[in-house]
């Protein structure tokens, strides 16, 4: 803990005054570009990732980035879903899965979160994304980066079950987005609809 202390202690001398006109432009409101939706994960840093800064990103993180489809479990994702699209007004919203997810290993052996109730409630949201993958019969070495990338799909269909979500697209004012963030190569991929895969992230 003292060493995130003294991490505090360093941003309010260093880092918060040597930015003060940039920090005096968030105080009043924000106006975040995305809602970006990913992984606890403590290795995905959504403002590094996309070289972003304060103020750019509303996000909501949980184990797994799992979006619960719309009444099934009303609580804080669905509030902050509501608000994003509603309140905030956001033009875009990216769901984003990452490699090595701890979340997506006990998807993909569940036996192995049997003592973490908690996860594993959680986790039958993403019951789906195994299904879909384990049809593919691919080897092994494959079955994770699959199942992590049916996920991201699994919770974009859910997202689009929001209503708030669901009139913002019809109206063309909302584009959604599934990314998986590959941790060892510094790389995103984004999810193509067309083909149902994934590419390399492009402007
Ligand atoms: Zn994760």
């Amino acid at each position: 803990m003292d060493e995130l202390t003294r991490g505090v202690l360093r941003f309010e001398k260093n880092i918060y005054p040597e930015r003060k006109e940039f920090f005096d432009k968030l105080i009043a409101r924000q106006y975040p570009r995305a809602l970006f939706i990913t992984c606890a994960d403590s290795r995905v840093v959504p403002n590094m990732i996309t070289d972003s800064e304060p103020g750019d990103l509303f996000t909501i993180r949980n184990a797994g980035n799992i979006v619960p489809p719309y009444g099934e479990a009303l609580g804080g994702v669905s509030a902050s879903i509501e608000y994003a699209v509603m309140a905030l007004g956001v033009k875009h919203i990216i769901i984003c899965g990452h490699t090595d997810c701890g979340a997506m290993k006990a998807v993909w052996h569940p036996e192995s979160a049997e003592e973490l109730k908690c996860v594993k409630n959680w986790l039958v949201n993403g019951k789906d994304a195994r299904k879909r993958a384990m049809a593919k019969k691919l080897p092994e070495e494959r079955q994770l980066q699959e199942i992590t990338e049916r996920n991201v799909v699994v919770q974009l269909e859910h997202l689009r079950t929001y209503p708030s979500v669901a009139r913002a697209l019809a109206a063309g004012k909302l584009e959604i987005a599934g990314w998986v963030y590959d941790i060892e190569h510094g790389k995103v991929l984004e999810y193509h609809a067309e083909g149902d895969e994934f590419r390399v992230l492009r402007v």
